[in-house]
Parts: C-alpha cells; sequence; structure tokens
C-alpha cells in the first residue's frame, strides 16, 4: 500500500504540514498544536520530522533513535500525522532548508506549511539560509504559553524584509503549556508525566529507562 500511497501523493495537490523539532521527548502541546493548525488549515498529511542534529541548541538527551521511536507512537492512530525519518537519516547538522528542498522533490506538487511554535519563530531569521524558506513553503507560527504576541509581531518588525505577513502566518491554537524540557525535569525529579504525553511515549520512556538523573 506504502508505494501506492506515494504514487498518488506525488500527484495530487497535497497540502502538507511540515513540523520539525527536537521531540525530546514528543508531548501533547506539540500534538494538539498541530491537530489544530492541520485542522485550520485543511492540511491533508502532517509530518512530524525529528532532528538529528539540531544547530542551534544544546545536543538532545535521547538519541535520534529513541526519539524517532517516540514520534511514531504519538503519530499512530492519527490519519493526517506521520513521521518522516529524512533529518535522522541524514548526516551532518539537521538544516530546514535542506529538509524543505528533499520534501519538495518527493512532493512536488504539494502546497507546504512549515509549522513552528512562536518561540521557535523568534529566531528563525538567524538560520541557515532562512531567506530561502519562503521559496519553498509558508511559515506558520503557532501562538505559545510563554511567548506574547507582541513579542511575535515586534521580532517581525525587526527582522529582515522577508519576514513578513506575506510569507509567515499567525494561527491561534489552544495554549497548552506543555515542554519537553519540563517533562524532562519531571522524570528526573521522579514525578508524573501522565497526560502530558501519549501513554504509548510514556510506557516507552519508562520501559527504555529514558531521561533519568544521570
Ligand atoms: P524543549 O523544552 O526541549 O525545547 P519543546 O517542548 O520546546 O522542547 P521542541 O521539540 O523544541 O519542544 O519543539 C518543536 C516545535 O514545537 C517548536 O517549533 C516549538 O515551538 C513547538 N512547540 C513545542 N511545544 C509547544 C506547545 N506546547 N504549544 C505550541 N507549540 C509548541
Ligand atoms: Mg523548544
Amino acid at each position: 500500500v506504502s508505494w501506492q500511497c506515494d504514487f498518488i501523493f506525488r500527484r495530487i495537490a497535497l497540502r502538507l504540514g511540515i513540523f520539525g523539532g527536537t521531540f525530546d521527548p514528543i508531548h501533547n502541546g506539540h500534538l494538539r498544536a498541530a491537530e489544530e493548525v492541520a485542522e485550520q488549515l485543511k492540511l491533508n498529511k502532517v509530518l512530524f520530522i525529528p532532528s538529528a542534529n539540531p544547530p542551534h541548541r544544546m545536543p538532545p538527551e535521547a538519541s535520534p533513535h529513541h526519539r524517532w521511536a517516540m514520534t511514531c507512537l504519538a503519530v499512530g492512530g492519527n490519519s493526517v500525522f506521520y513521521g518522516s525519518d529524512l533529518e535522522i537519516k541524514r548526516p551532518g547538522k539537521s538544516y530546514t532548508v535542506d529538509t524543505l528542498s528533499a520534501i519538495s522533490r518527493q512532493f512536488p506538487r504539494a502546497k507546504k506549511y512549515l509549522i513552528m511554535g512562536a518561540d521557535q519563530s523568534l529566531a528563525l531569521p538567524l538560520w541557515h539560509q532562512a531567506e530561502l524558506l519562503p521559496r519553498y513553503c509558508r511559515i506558520v507560527v503557532m501562538t505559545r504559553p510563554g511567548i506574547t504576541l507582541s513579542e511575535f509581531f515586534s521580532s517581525m518588525r525587526e527582522y529582515p524584509k522577508w519576514f513578513n505577513r506575506r510569507n509567515v502566518q499567525l494561527l491561534q491554537v489552544s495554549a497548552l503549556d506543555i515542554s519537553s524540557t519540563e517533562i524532562r525535569k519531571r522524570i528526573k525529579q521522579n514525578r508524573s508525566i501522565r497526560y502530558l504525553v501519549p501513554k504509548e511515549v510514556m510506557q516507552y520512556i519508562s520501559r527504555h529507562r529514558l531521561y533519568l538523573a544521570k
């Protein structure tokens, strides 16, 4: 079935969401926000892409293998969500521009939306070859607790010309104040993470003893 799906997806004008992250681990904040973006933009498919070597932050705590496995468990059961191992498989730094160019080759007719939280968007203009991103996709910024709308709009004014309302769109989503940092911290403190992550992800974390105090 998979090659048939690929064949069809190549030919239809798919509305495709692209959601990258460290996903260390993936949590309900990611899933709920992506669900609302998919609903509002009528996306046919959202690719969750864990990054292997994120260039702008500390190395993730869990290995790419574990983060990929948790991402697959989390998106299972939603017919719009898919995991993509594009960045996990690609050696070197995980630059979004390379990912977008690979996805464009894979889905030449798709209308692409790069999805990110408002915290991430503040640093977006500093990314590697950021000015090329609008050639590939529209950028969709989801609201996130901790970042005010005025911080977001003032960064729009400060940053380069391409970072404007024509290329970047803000979407209001339910404010779930969940972060992977907080989840890793709770695990180290032996506190519960139930209902912050899908059940399958919680079981995977405990089975593989991830994020325990070192
Ligand atoms: P960490 O605390 O390790 O940075 P995180 O919770 O921010 O983890 P990331 O993997 O860094 O998760 O985030 C991937 C993408 O998802 C980013 O664009 C981020 O802004 C967005 N995101 C993460 N959590 C939320 C949330 N609760 N609501 C909306 N967007 C979110
Ligand atoms: Mg983050």
